[in-house]
């Protein structure tokens, strides 16, 4: 590894496990519930288990029809649809005593709806049992079909997320089968849709990209009326995962943070352990706000 390769002190994170934690990962397992929380081993499990309240729920199976090539999600022939799965999502959110949900799911490019009426019926089930919790959906690009992405702004979600990842000419090496302008369109739709839910996007950085072309996915995002965006630290899953081409110290993140700022998004979150979903329940609050 050489010298810039190597993880920097600010990266390595102790875990300790509580019985609280324990209790809860037993839940799911009980329930054949996935949450990227344990599958991406996010550093950021116990506080956002503990004292935020808040976690993310991975539907429509634990297999992915894509291979995104910094992605630890198993890939494969996909599981078979499970249409009980909203309700048990929905009272686990109870049993967690949740106060901010962030559901996302594997790309299921098998289904000719994408998995969004699974995932609509999700937000509803949600909504139904836990009328005080906050509901953020993370979709896939959904095969960039209209109609599916209606189904989901149909079920008001209270902010829609959906990812762009990288840099524009990254994303054909980084992301499996999706392109930089489709995501653009869906976050620009899903807005026109349902003009009064934020919209958000997360930005990885760590995978070669130039500092131009994050300014560059700023202002494309912007012109694409997106609300929120979060930037993290790229992290290698494993050694068949895309090398991590550079670490970003917490003072370059304050930078781009301030930067994203002046170019008027709402809210932004940028640190090298911010996930798509770290403290994703500030950011419904300060959308509230506007
Ligand atoms: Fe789960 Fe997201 Fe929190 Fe990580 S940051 S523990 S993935 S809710
Ligand atoms: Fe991972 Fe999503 Fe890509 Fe599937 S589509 S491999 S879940 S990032």
């Amino acid at each position: 590894k050489t010298e810039h390769q190597r993880k920097p002190d600010w990266l390595k994170i102790k875990l300790n496990t509580n019985e609280d934690y324990k209790g809860l990962k037993k839940l799911m397992r009980e329930n054949n519930l996935h949450t990227v929380c344990e599958e991406a081993r996010c550093p950021n499990i116990h506080e956002c288990w503990g004292s935020r309240r808040t976690a993310t729920f991975m539907i429509l199976g634990a297999v992915c029809t894509r291979a995104c090539r910094f992605c630890a999600v198993k890939t494969g022939l996909p599981n078979e649809l499970d249409l009980a799965e909203p309700e048990r999502v929905a009272d686990s959110v109870v049993i967690m005593n949740l106060k901010h949900v962030v559901v996302t799911a594997v790309a299921r490019d098998d289904l000719k709806d994408g998995g969004s009426e699974i995932f609509a019926e999700t937000i509803r089930a949600i909504r139904r049992k836990n009328p005080f919790t906050t509901i953020e959906v993370l979709p896939s690009d959904m095969g960039g079909i209209e109609q599916n992405i209606q189904n989901i702004m149909d079920a008001k979600p209270d902010i829609l997320n959906h990812n762009i990842e990288t840099v524009r000419r990254l994303t054909p090496r980084v992301r499996a089968r999706a392109k930089y302008d489709r995501s653009l369109e869906l976050l620009r739709r899903a807005k026109e849709m349902q003009p009064t839910i934020p919209t958000k996007s997360s930005l990885m950085l760590g995978l070669g990209e130039t500092h131009e072309e994050i300014l560059e996915v700023m202002d494309d995002l912007r012109a694409n009326n997106v609300d929120i965006m979060t930037i993290g630290q790229y992290l290698q899953p494993t050694k068949k995962h895309l090398p991590v081409q550079k670490y970003y110290s917490p003072a370059e993140f304050g930078e781009l943070r301030k930067i994203a700022m002046s170019k008027g998004f709402s809210h932004c979150e940028a640190g090298p352990l911010v996930r798509s979903s770290y403290h994703a329940d500030e950011q419904v609050n300060a959308a509230a706000k506007q």
